[in-house]
């Protein structure tokens, strides 16, 4: 007799209590059994994961779509970068985001559309952050509680200049107590920062632009590891006086992780975050201007700890920050070594090399063990953002996103590896990348196998954070 829709044999599966040979049996969408073989049921069909590692789909929490703005409105931009960007991610192992909001106007009025825009052509799961920005947004937090949005992000690296061609208003460390106070009511309520010191880095850009500095290890002198550091101290600082909870989006710096484990020592919730880039890349690499990210890339020593960070638990959490641009608008039509002051920061392509890198660097390199890493790469980031453990665990009674790696498959970067809006470009391009997804599983469906699409974009499901999490279907 037929139980199961899908079943995955002869696997590593990575449990959250242990690794088990063995597989998976899949029903509506629904892991409904984890075991050896023998014991699980029968399927409509039957995957062999050939002794590679069966691992829960992983959870990036950190993407901006819609902000390509030379091309779109944001409203349009967003419906778009879902369906391209989520397509990427399908291929490259992630099967859940979490896409920061990030609008002047109001976002409770637009909440329907957002929800819609992602229902209609993501083609995973995905929640929101909200960008708290301007006076009227801080008036919304409550109400964004409710519609299942609980972690608002602020840029304390715009405490005096902000971003007026975004309509960002600044946020100094007024701003910053009274989002902390507020959110500090919110069950499972996180701010998240972006962290780095203004008056430094406007001085030291002035300084090397005089000097006439046209490099990406300029970029990195522009705002140096205490523009991070002196900034994360402040915010510990304000987090422990209002009792909340912060989480530092992107950490770039070794001295982040030193003062994170201090003041998680003195029991304050301070969580933080890296990418991949900061874990792989440093600023003498020869990038030009596809390495312009913000933060910088830093040196050696910064990498290293940050993946001492990563084992040890101070730094819980990796993301992306991917934000989608057109290479012409990412170099302002100047080539890759055209201005490294004019050009747009931040990477390409993210979501599609997230898993890959990580297994390359990480796993394949022993930096990181691979239960360590499905931790901080899907299990954290569900727990975190209140969707555990709908997701981020192959436990049974969870959402069927899962991912077969096979460790010893490797490929290198280039237009062909991404399957994004723009695969021109990324700071991984050229790069031979060991340890991909062979299947992508979400909601029990085979989404991609061995690189080919098998969906249809859309009819996906927003994931609201309420009291007690994510509702489970
Ligand atoms: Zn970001």
């Amino acid at each position: 007799m037929v139980v199961a829709d899908t079943r995955v044999i002869n696997a590593k599966v990575v449990t959250p209590s242990e690794t088990i040979i063995g597989g998976v049996a899949t029903k509506d969408g629904t892991i409904i059994e984890i075991g050896d073989n023998r014991t699980l049921p029968s399927a409509d069909r039957t995957i062999d994961a050939e002794g590679n590692y069966l691992i829960p789909g992983f959870i990036d929490p950190h993407v901006h779509w819609g902000l390509s703005r030379y091309e779109y409105e944001y409203h349009e931009g967003l419906e778009h970068d879902f369906e391209t960007e989520t397509r990427g991610a399908v291929h490259g192992g992630v099967t859940t985001v979490v896409n920061f909001l990030l609008q002047p106007d109001p976002y409770i009025p637009d909440m329907d559309f957002f929800i819609k825009a992602g229902k209609n052509n993501s083609y995973i799961d995905f929640a929101y952050h909200a960008i708290i920005h301007k006076e009227s947004h801080f008036n919304e937090v409550e109400e964004l509680a409710e519609h299942g949005i609980r972690s608002f992000k602020i840029f304390y690296n715009w405490y005096k200049h902000a971003s007026p061609e975004l309509g960002i208003e600044h946020s100094d460390a007024g701003r910053v107590y009274r989002l902390l106070d507020t959110v500090s009511d919110i069950n499972g309520g996180v701010v998240m920062f972006h962290a780095e010191n203004e008056d430094i880095a406007h001085q030291r850009r002035q300084e090397l632009k005089d000097e006439g500095r046209n490099d990406l290890e300029a970029w990195s002198e522009s705002a140096p590891n205490i523009c991070e550091s002196m900034q994360i101290e402040n915010i510990a600082k304000l987090t422990k006086y209002t009792d909340s909870t912060a989480y530092v989006v992107h950490m770039s710096t070794g001295e982040g992780v030193d003062i994170c484990r201090r003041y998680q020592n003195q029991g304050v919730d301070i969580n933080a975050e890296t990418l991949p880039a900061f874990l792989s890349h440093t600023k003498k690499d020869d990038l030009g201007i596809w390495g312009k990210i913000s933060p910088a890339l830093r040196g050696e020593q910064s990498k290293e700890k940050l993946w001492h960070g990563l084992r040890e638990g101070v730094v819980d959490y990796a993301g992306t920050d991917h934000c989608p641009h057109k290479k012409e608008f990412k170099e302002k039509e100047e080539g890759r070594y055209g201005d490294i002051w004019d050009a747009i920061p931040g990477d390409n392509n993210g979501i599609e090399y997230f898993l890959p890198v990580m297994m390359s660097e990480g796993v394949n390199q022993n930096r990181i063990s691979m239960e360590r890493l499905v931790e901080v790469c899907a299990e954290n980031n569900a727990r975190r953002w209140g969707l555990y453990p709908r997701k981020g665990a192959l436990v049974e009674g969870t959402d069927a996103d899962m991912v077969i790696v096979d460790l010893d498959k490797s490929t290198v970067v280039d237009d062909d590896f991404y399957h994004t809006m723009e695969p021109r470009y990324s700071t991984y391009h050229g790069k031979k990348l060991t340890g991909l997804p062979t299947h992508t599983i979400v909601g029990g469906d085979v989404v991609v196998e061995n690189g080919k699409l098998q969906v249809e974009k859309g009819d996906r499901e927003y994931l609201p954070r309420y009291d007690d999490g994510v509702p489970i279907e």
